[in-house]
């Protein structure tokens, strides 16, 4: 294959054909292709972008360049959710045990973290014992089982986008929408689903920093998963403000059972932790699209109702222990963890200077914040500190009072503790009166 003339095509703006993507996504998982040409094909790609039919291609040759999960034939629709990522975004968490009690089978394989937004991964590896690297029989055989796993990507599942999206991200050329759309979809299409749910996030920690970037993402999403046979439906979602009230590892899997625990009765074994609404929401929400797009439900009124009595009859509770025992938790280590108010070794609240109503508290800053304590990676090599991060976030529209409490941090030193206090304050701000807040979830693109 002439690889030089497939990157003077593309620069020159001319349409690849789809034997020319599929042999070039093949030659490159296999290595023949050296790392320096295929930055320049990116960044052309950046600039030049690709039509839909190259970024179907695009997406199935990434698919096929490794496996892809095949499950028995089961009347359990196979669904998963995708977000873009954000910071305290921890909705899979309670979704996939919730889905799976809605009679659903989730083979949701989740991802890292990179920068400030939060990997689902990284939070279930601060569970005691749990794995999240599992061989691809063993996730199917979970699936069928369980109903639901939450697992990375094996080293067989779409190598293609493993080795073009670490060269995407030294290459400047990461923010390209039909680059995003293929590795995206491509991982998800190799989970071989039937309906999917994207979370396309936007604002000062998103990836898209504008919801009109966020809705063309989407849309092209949209497109592309449902030409490809999985029933896909977005939702563009607020991500100014964090999502619940805790951000970082551990904190962020204590709120999720929190919401889990919800109002069923459950003995109260989360220490400090009260569920948030929004949280809340997103996990009912997306559980009702998926409902709606499977058919199992007639409205998204009738689903969501069905969503909030599945969730508050305790079962997605259970199943969620099921789920991590099953890959490999302790769970009376968890149930000890889950106990604690906290694990890192130093506490420390902020409180508010003023009397009001918090008006901004801004995702991105806290991100910030958590990354540069360890709870985030600045390379891909960055060891994570679990249990650092943020909780009992006040967010905009509530009413504090002067010395209440606007957010704690949990650090690993009182150095960190304190600079991580100083950069926090910055991230709130007040009025007089509430200010009217942006909706959580502003639109669905079907
Ligand atoms: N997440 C992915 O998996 N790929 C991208 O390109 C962007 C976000």
């Amino acid at each position: 294959m002439n690889f030089l003339s497939i990157i003077e095509s593309k620069r020159e703006g001319k349409i690849l054909a789809p034997e020319q993507i599929q042999e070039f996504i093949r030659e490159f998982t296999a290595g023949k292709i050296p790392d320096y040409q295929m930055a320049g094909l990116l960044m052309a790609i950046y600039f030049r972008g690709l039509d839909t039919a190259e970024t179907t291609a695009l997406t199935l040759a990434m698919r096929d360049s490794g496996d892809v999960l095949k499950f028995p034939k089961d009347k359990r629709p196979l669904v998963d959710k995708h977000s873009t990522g954000g910071i305290g975004d921890k909705v899979s968490l309670p979704l996939a045990p919730l889905l799976a009690c809605l009679g659903f089978r989730v083979p949701m394989i989740s991802g890292r973290g990179l920068g400030i937004t939060g990997g689902t991964l990284d939070k279930l590896d601060s569970i005691p014992g749990l794995k999240t690297l599992l061989p691809i029989e063993q996730i199917v055989a979970q699936v069928q089982k369980v109903g639901c796993v939450i697992c990375g990507q094996t080293d067989k599942m779409v190598p293609a986008d493993k080795k073009i999206y670490a060269l995407r991200d030294a290459s400047g050329t990461v923010p390209s929408i039909p680059l995003i759309v293929a590795s995206i979809l491509s991982k998800k299409l190799a989970e071989n689903l039937d309906t999917l749910i994207l979370d396309v996030k936007f604002g000062s920690a998103a990836f898209m920093q504008t919801k009109s970037d966020a809705r063309k993402l989407a849309k092209a999403m949209v497109a592309l998963g449902n030409e490809c046979g999985v029933n896909t439906r977005a939702m563009l979602t607020d991500m100014n403000t964090p999502l619940g009230r805790a951000a970082g590892n551990w904190l962020e899997v204590k709120e999720s059972v929190a919401v889990l625990n919800g109002s069923t009765g459950v003995p109260p074994v989360v220490a400090g932790v009260a569920p948030a609404t929004d949280l809340r929401e997103l996990v009912l929400v997306c559980a009702a699209h998926l409902l709606v797009q499977t058919r199992k439900s007639k409205s998204l009124a009738d689903a969501r109702t069905r969503a909030e009595d599945c969730l508050n009859s305790g079962q997605p509770r259970k199943k969620w222990d099921e789920m991590i025992v099953a890959q490999g938790a302790n769970l009376k280590a968890f149930n000890k963890k889950l106990a604690m108010d906290s694990t890192a070794k130093i506490v420390v609240e902020l409180k508010s200077s003023h009397a009001g109503f918090v008006s901004r508290c801004d995702a991105r800053i806290i991100g910030e914040v958590i990354r540069d304590i360890g709870g985030g990676r600045l390379t891909k090599d960055s060891q994570i500190d679990f249990d650092v991060g943020v909780d009992k976030i006040a967010k905009p529209g509530e009413r504090v009072e002067k010395n209440s409490v606007l957010a704690r941090v949990h650090a690993a030193n009182h150095a960190q503790a304190e600079a991580a206090i100083a950069r926090l304050q910055t991230a709130f701000e007040f009025s007089a009166t509430p200010k009217k807040s942006s909706p959580l979830i502003s639109e669905i693109i079907r």
